[in-house]
C-alpha cells in the first residue's frame, strides 16, 4: 500500500491498539512502533463501561475477550465509616441491555492480549515490538518518523503520526515540550489474588468500593472470575514514574490496619505482592495535534482512576480519530491537519468534562468525618437507580 495511506502509531497500549484497528478498518495501513520487547500484564484490572465496551464490541473484539471479561452484577458502594453497605447499582445483563453494549472488568493483559491478536491477524496493520519511537520530520510529502530498534535507526514515511505513548509520551514532548505531568499526591496500590483465597461471598461477579477516610478500596474479580484485582488509593510522596513498583506489602497493610471494617481488611490482608504506582495527571494543555501529528489517551489526558474511564477515553479518541481521518483524508494528504485538528476538538470537551468528574468522585470517596456522614446519607437519598443515572452522560456516549 501506497506511504500516502501509512499512519504511524507510536505506543501500544490499549489506546494505540485500539487506534491501530480503527484506522485499519477505515483503509488505511498502520504501522504501530512500542518499544516493550513483549507486551505484558501491567496495571492488572480495568472496568470497562458501555461506552467504550461499545467500540470494543463493534471492532469485533467480543468473541476474543469470551472467558476473559467478567460483567459484574452491581458495584457495591461500601463505607468504612458505617462498616457496610450504603447502596449497590445495579449492573448485569438489563443494565448492558439499556446501554447496548456491556460493563465489563477485565485483566488488562487479557484486553491487550487481545487486541494485539487482532492486530496481528490484519494485513494492513504491523506492530513492531522492541521498536520506540525517536523522531520525526515534516516535509512537503508527509512526514519521516525515525525509530529506533537498539543501535539500529530505521526511518518511516507516513501521512500522519499519533502519539499513544502513554503518560511519559515522547510525541508530546516533541510537540509540547513545556506539558509536563503533574504528580496527584496520591498512590494506587494493586494486587491479584486467587479467588479461591477468598470465602465464596467475596468472589462473585461485583464491585465493590470501599471509601473511607483519605484512603479508598476498590475489587472485583477478572480473569473470568479466577482471580480478585485489589486497588488501594491512598495519600503518599513516592512519585517515582511507571506503572509497576514493587510495594511493601506491610505499608499498605498498615494504611488499612485501624479504622477499616474487618472485610477490606481481609482484602488488603489477602494479596502478597502488591505494585504500586504513583498517580500523575496529564494538566489541559489546548491543542492536541500540530500539522499532521496527533496525541490520543494518556499522551493527550492522563487523569485520575476515580472514574474509571482513562483507558475508556482512550478507545473512544481511536474511534473519534479513525473516523475524522476516514471521512476526510481519502488519498488527500492535505485534509490530515485539518481532520486531526477537528478530533482534537471534539474529544477535548468530554475529556475535561470527565476529568472533572473523576476529580471530583476523588475528593467525595475520600471525605472523612461529619462530611463522610453526609455523604453515605446523600447516597442513600437518592437511591440506586438515580446514582446509576448519574453515568448516563458517560455511559450513553457513541461515536
Ligand atoms: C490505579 C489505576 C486504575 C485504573 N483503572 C481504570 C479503569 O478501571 N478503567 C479505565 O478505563 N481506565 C483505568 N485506568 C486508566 C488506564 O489504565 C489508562 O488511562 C490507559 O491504560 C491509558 O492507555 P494508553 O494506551 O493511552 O497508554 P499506556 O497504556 O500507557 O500505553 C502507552 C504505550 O506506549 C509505549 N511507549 C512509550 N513511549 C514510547 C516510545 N517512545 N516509542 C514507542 N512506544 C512507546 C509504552 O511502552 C506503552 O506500551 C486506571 C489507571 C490507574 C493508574
Amino acid at each position: 500500500m501506497a506511504a500516502t495511506r501509512t499512519i504511524v502509531v507510536a505506543g501500544a497500549g490499549i489506546g494505540g491498539l485500539t487506534a491501530a484497528l480503527a484506522l485499519a478498518a477505515k483503509g488505511f495501513r498502520v504501522v504501530v512502533m512500542e518499544k516493550a520487547e513483549r507486551l505484558e500484564e501491567a496495571g492488572a484490572g480495568l472496568q470497562l463501561s458501555p461506552n467504550a465496551s461499545r467500540i470494543l464490541v463493534d471492532l469485533g473484539l467480543k468473541p476474543r475477550l469470551a472467558g476473559r471479561a467478567v460483567t459484574p452484577e452491581s458495584i457495591n458502594i461500601m463505607s468504612a465509616r458505617a462498616g457496610g453497605e450504603i447502596a449497590r447499582l445495579p449492573l448485569g445483563e438489563a443494565a448492558s441491555f439499556r446501554a447496548g453494549a456491556p460493563y465489563w472488568v477485565i485483566h488488562r493483559a487479557d484486553l491487550q492480549a487481545a487486541l494485539q491478536a487482532a492486530v496481528n491477524e490484519h494485513p494492513d496493520i504491523d506492530l513492531r515490538l522492541g521498536c520506540q519511537f525517536e523522531d520525526v520530520t515534516a516535509h512537503a510529502k508527509g512526514l519521516t518518523v525515525v525509530q529506533r530498534r537498539g543501535n539500529a535507526r530505521q526511518q518511516e514515511l507516513a501521512v500522519a503520526l499519533i502519539g499513544a505513548d502513554g503518560i511519559w509520551s515522547s510525541v508530546r514532548h516533541h510537540l509540547f515540550p513545556e506539558v509536563q505531568p503533574q504528580f496527584s499526591g496520591l498512590i494506587a496500590w494493586r494486587g491479584t489474588l486467587d479467588a479461591t483465597a477468598l470465602p465464596r461471598e467475596y468472589t462473585s461477579a461485583r464491585v465493590q468500593l470501599w471509601m473511607g477516610s483519605n484512603a479508598h478500596l476498590v475489587a472485583y474479580p477478572i480473569s473470568g472470575g479466577r482471580q480478585i484485582n485489589v486497588v488501594a488509593v491512598v495519600p503518599g510522596t513516592w512519585n517515582r514514574p511507571g506503572w509497576s513498583a514493587p510495594g511493601e506489602a506491610n505499608d499498605i497493610k498498615g494504611a488499612f490496619a485501624s479504622r477499616w471494617p474487618a472485610t477490606a481488611r481481609m482484602l488488603v490482608n489477602a494479596v502478597d505482592e502488591w505494585r504500586r504506582w504513583a498517580l500523575f495527571t496529564v494538566p489541559d494543555f489546548g491543542e492536541w495535534s500540530a500539522g499532521s501529528i496527533a496525541l490520543l489517551g494518556d499522551a493527550a489526558h492522563a487523569m485520575l482512576p476515580f472514574a474509571a474511564q482513562g483507558a475508556g477515553m482512550a478507545i473512544e479518541d481511536a474511534a473519534v480519530l479513525a473516523k475524522a481521518l476516514g471521512d476526510s483524508a481519502g488519498d488527500n494528504t492535505a485534509g490530515i491537519p485539518a481532520a486531526l485538528k477537528r478530533y482534537g476538538k471534539s474529544r477535548r470537551a468530554r475529556v475535561l468534562q470527565v476529568q472533572r468528574a473523576a476529580r471530583q468522585q476523588g475528593r467525595i470517596y475520600h471525605l472523612a468525618g461529619p462530611l463522610a456522614l453526609a455523604r453515605d446519607l446523600a447516597i442513600k437519598t437518592m437511591g440506586p437507580q438515580r446514582m446509576l443515572a448519574r453515568q448516563d452522560w458517560i455511559y450513553d456516549w457513541r461515536v
